[in-house]
């Protein structure tokens, strides 16, 4: 597939339309090609929004029923609303749908907002696509060195099984336009991605989030910002946030 298919195929892929030989293989080209993972970003960031404010839509009908309903029940009056509701409720449509552009544009969630919507996209497509680790070992030995040469930081990984936390293995990811590690835990039987990226940030104190049903704990430490994902009950995803925060000290 080359880069121009890659281009035409990213809109389907942000929105996990593709099927699964072709969401690896866009998924390839992606890791290699700068201008396809801006673009996928971009794409990203305008399907999450479309999809989150396309609901508004629905408003004019329920707003209609109620409006109906609160309207004085005299037949002429009644009549008079009849005639002109077609052209109240486009008039409704068309505000609504200005707002909603005006919202794209002046109202943009925040950059962490955006980044959570991504850290859950890609822990969800991470499972669906089956494709968890690029490369599956327990060993820390093995997961780290893997990374040597995909990118440009060393990330740190650390062992967990003894606390109930085994490793999986490990990922080349994209999240914010930048390639990121991808390190696969597990608890019983839920996944936990932790994402790994070198940051300008000061140190920020783990801080949890709830969405679309997963929870999100994510941290900066000594020059790395650290976002794990699972679907594990917040106080178990916070054990194992704590857990990689003091083995990453150590
Ligand atoms: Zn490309």
């Amino acid at each position: 597939m080359d880069h121009q298919e890659v281009l035409e195929l990213l809109p389907a892929y942000a929105d996990q339309e593709l099927g699964i030989s072709e969401a690896l293989e866009v998924q390839r080209h992606l890791e290699s090609c700068a201008d396809c993972q801006h673009e996928y970003a971009a794409q990203r960031i305008v399907s999450a929004r479309f999809k989150k404010e396309a609901e508004y839509f629905d408003a004019p009908a329920h707003l209609a029923q109620r409006i109906n309903a609160a309207l004085p029940q005299d037949p002429p009056r009644a009549k008079l609303w009849s005639i002109n509701w077609r052209n109240l409720g486009a008039a409704l449509a068309a505000g609504l749908a200005l707002a909603w552009s005006a919202g794209l544009y002046f109202n943009l969630p925040s950059d962490q907002d955006k980044l959570t919507d991504e850290v859950v996209a890609s822990h969800v497509r991470s499972l669906q696509v089956d494709h968890l680790s690029d490369v599956a070992s327990t060993d820390q030995h093995t997961v780290k060195p893997w990374f040597n040469g995909k990118l440009n930081f060393a990330p740190p990984v650390v062992d967990l099984a003894p606390q109930g936390f085994p490793l999986i293995g490990g990922r080349l990811d994209y999240l914010g336009g930048r390639p990121v590690a991808a390190l696969i835990y597990r608890r019983a039987q839920h996944p936990i991605n932790l994402y790994i990226w070198p940051s300008n940030d000061r140190d920020v104190a783990p801080q949890l989030q709830n969405k679309q049903g997963y929870h999100v704990v994510r941290w900066t430490w000594d020059g790395m910002t650290y976002w794990t994902v699972s679907d594990l009950a917040a106080n178990e995803l916070e054990n194992f946030a704590g857990m990689v925060r003091s083995k990453v000290r150590q």
